[in-house]
This record gives structure tokens, sequence and C-alpha cells, in this order.
């Protein structure tokens, strides 16, 4: 851990020497602004004190004076990625480097230790420390659970009202409810929540549909499975069975259901990644793989339905301290959408303009216009013929400062002998 805190020190010494008057200018570059406009050839982006100050055809655009000029000719640039689904506390940070090397420069953190987490979030307000910008939700809203951290507890309408209250005089982004958090519990807490105006993001509660979740106005559901479980646990409920429950939203009450999410505003961060990763391709027992393989092939068709529904997605991977890897599986996450039907600029857009959307920001983040934060990623092939080639970074822009992965990578491996 020390190693990276090292590297991260000298990454924050990198850029320095290159900039000398705080500009920088990407030229010759296809710029892919995820508004959704077609790409851009031949562009040039110009960033100053952090922030986008111009784009436009290289011809038009003037440089200014002593600014770092990157030639982009060849290359693609995008925003910055965020992951809408992680887990930091957990994920430790190491979680850092990761994200920033694969070009994740947005965080919504969905659980964790809130000091901690702002403690990181100042150090990278700061400069002291490379990372992402950080949403977060502090502790987790939960019912009575066994060996688990980073809880607040509660049992009653009454204590789910009283945790809205402490967690807004924390200062809390959000809320984040789990899955034991008692269903009259959950009513009240909503019911608190939309007083105070404190966005709420669930984990569906047992016993609580997805359709009841989203009509007490849940800002986000997360992890398609939960959709599966509903149907199992929802009032009249006829499936028995996994199989049976996917299958029954494969008809008409999963439409019924995503037409309502799309009403409702309800947005959903499936994080195909995590439920491939921890129910697929995780288990000591080889003879279900079949089946389970079969659930997770329809899973992503109920992702397909929700998408053409009009039900607003967006990207996701649950890194933690198990399974996923912070900045990787969000890549991962991305090519999952792209088979679930989505096109590659819907893909990018699932962590970059909805993300700005959801929270608010479109302003600042999500796109690449003037106005905007400067965190962009600079490609070697076009991430809208293939979803992969956003694992092509040849640099990653934070805040306007030029990281060019070479030199990460040179620094990384300087510092990895050292104590
Ligand atoms: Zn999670």
């Amino acid at each position: 851990m020390r190693k990276w805190f090292l590297l991260s020190c000298l990454l924050c010494l990198l850029p320095a020497s290159a900039q000398q008057n705080n500009s920088l200018a990407v030229t010759h570059v296809t710029v892919i602004d995820c508004t959704g406009a077609p790409p851009r050839p031949n562009s040039t982006v110009v960033i100053a004190s952090g922030h986008i100050t111009a784009v436009g055809p290289s011809d038009r655009v003037s440089i200014p004076a002593g600014a770092h000029v990157v030639d982009g000719s060849g290359k693609f640039l995008i925003p910055g990625l965020w992951d809408m689904h992680g887990h930091l506390t957990d994920a430790t940070e190491d979680a850092f480097p990761l994200l920033i090397m694969n070009g994740v420069t947005g965080v919504r953190d969905m659980g964790g230790d809130l000091a901690q987490i702002d403690g990181w979030r100042s150090e990278i307000e700061k400069g002291t420390r490379i990372g992402p910008y950080i949403i977060r939700a502090g502790p987790f809203v939960d019912g009575p659970k066994e060996g688990v951290t980073n809880r607040l507890t509660v049992r009653t309408p009454e204590e789910a009202r009283r945790a809205v209250h402490d967690l807004k005089v924390k200062g809390v982004d959000f809320i984040k409810v789990h899955n034991a958090l008692p269903p009259d519990a959950f009513f009240a807490l909503m019911d608190e929540a939309r007083k105070e105006h404190i966005p709420v993001a669930v984990h569906l509660p047992q016993g609580v549909s997805s359709a009841e979740a989203s009509d007490a106005g849940v800002a986000s559901l997360e992890h398609v499975e939960t959709v599966n479980e509903s149907a199992l646990w929802r009032k009249g409920a006829t499936a028995k069975t996994v199989e049976q429950a996917v299958d029954e939203n494969l008809g008409p009450a999963g439409q019924q259901l995503f037409e309502r999410f799309a009403r409702n505003g309800t947005w959903f961060v499936p994080t195909l990644v995590a439920y491939e990763r921890g129910f697929v391709l995780w288990s000591n027992d080889p003879a279900s793989l079949g089946p389970r393989l079969d659930v997770e092939r329809k899973q992503m068709e109920l992702v397909a339905m929700m998408h053409k529904a009009g039900v607003q997605i967006m990207a996701g991977s649950d890194f933690s301290d198990w399974g996923m890897v912070p900045g990787i599986d969000l890549h991962n996450e991305l090519a999952l959408l792209v088979e679930c039907g989505f096109t590659p600029l819907e893909a990018l857009q699932a962590a970059t303009l909805n993300p700005a959307k959801f929270l608010g920001k479109t302003e600042t983040f999500g796109t690449i216009q003037v106005g905007r934060v400067a965190d962009l990623v600079l490609l070697d092939m076009n991430p809208l013929e293939d979803i992969s080639h956003t694992r092509k970074i040849n640099a990653v822009v934070l805040g306007g400062k030029f990281y060019p992965l070479a030199s990460i990578r040179a620094q990384a491996l300087q510092n990895a002998g050292k104590p």
C-alpha cells in the first residue's frame, strides 16, 4: 500500500514539469464528446486551469502560448469514465492508481467508512493524492446483519427516520440502503429522505418489490438480479425459483415493471460484471455452470428490455474486496452492456453523460464541451468501432493534468522494488 502511495505522490510531480503555464492542448484528435454528436476528427481541445476552454477544428482553434501540446493524430478523446457502483473502503487506497490508469475519473462510493473516504477526498482535492472525483454514501443503512462493517443498523421506522437525519448532518451525498432493512423501515426512510431531499440508492431489501421501491421514489436500483429476487418475494408471487422468476420478467410482467421504472425516473445500475464474477463463474459446482450461464444470458436480455423501455442505465462494476478489479472491471461492464444490445456510444454514455445527468452535474462532468472539468481519456483506437478499445488507453487527463500511461507504468516499475 505504501508503495502505491509513493507512486501517487510521484504522479503529482509528473505533469508539473511538462506544463509551464497550466494549459494543455490536445491537437488533431478525434473527439467523441458523448453528447450523442458524431465523432469529430481533426479536432483540438484546449484546457486551462483544469477546465475545457475550447473544442473545435484544429485549423480554427488557437493554442495559448506556452501550452503543453499533445499531438492526438490517429487517437480518440473521450470524457473520463465514472464507475457508478464501487466500494473504496473495501478496495483500499490501492484502488486509486488502478482507477486512474484505467481512465476512471469518477466513482460513486456505495457504502464505506465516511471519515476515511472524506480523508482521501480532501487529499485528492488538495492534489496530494491522485484519485477520482468521489460521490459517497458513507455507511450502509441496513437491518441487523452478522460480520459486516460500516453499517447504520436500523430495525424500526423511527430508527429509519433518525438515520436520514443523522446522515444529513454528516453531509452524505446520498443514502445507500442494503438488503436486510425491514420493509416498514425502508418505506419510512424513503418518506423521510424525500422530505429532506436526499437521493436514495437501493440494493433491494428482502420483502420489498422492485415496483414498490420504484414507486417510493428511489433514485437508483442496483444489481440486475434483484428484479428476479423481487419476482420471488413480491405479493402474490407465483415464481418459486430464480429460473421461473427470470422467465416471468422476460414476459409482460417485466415489460410493465421496466415501463414503470422509466415513468418514475428510476435509474438502474445492473453491475453485470459482478453477477458474472460472483454467481456464474465462481462456483465449486461445475455441474450447475450451464444453468447459471443460462440465467446470466436471460438477465442480459432483461437489461436489453429495460434499455428499450427507456430506463436510464449507468455502468458500475461493484469493485470492493472480492472478485472485481477497480478500473479494469468497468471496461468489462461496458463490454457486457454492448452484449446487451447497447451501441458502443450508449455504453460510453452509461459511464459519462448518464452519471452526470444522474448527479445533476451535466455542466461539470460527462462530456467534452467548453466549461466542463478536464477529465479525459486519450485512446489509441476507436471505441465506437469496438468497445474493447476503451482499454487502449494512451493517456489520462485528470483535472487538466496530463498523465501519459507509459510514464505511469515506468514510475510504477521504478517503485515496485522499494519498501
Ligand atoms: Zn455494492
